[in-house]
């Protein structure tokens, strides 16, 4: 049956999609204002960053 092979490469192609996106995405990173003028610091894994408003990425070193 080629519509359920279709089918299981569709869930297979879609679990790698969820998976890159959940590890890939920075809902780890705990951003806290360690500054008034604008110091951001990540307490997840310590990235720095300048500005007003909070950082939405993760600016983790490494991998
Ligand atoms: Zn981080």
């Amino acid at each position: 049956m080629p519509v359920l092979l279709l089918v299981l490469l569709l869930g297979v192609f879609a679990y790698f999609v969820w998976r890159a996106r959940t590890t890939t995405l920075t809902r780890d990173c705990r951003w806290r204002q360690v500054s008034r003028d604008g110091a951001w610091q990540c307490s997840f894994c310590g990235s720095k960053a300048q500005g007003k408003n909070m950082p939405t990425a993760c600016q983790k070193v490494g991998r």
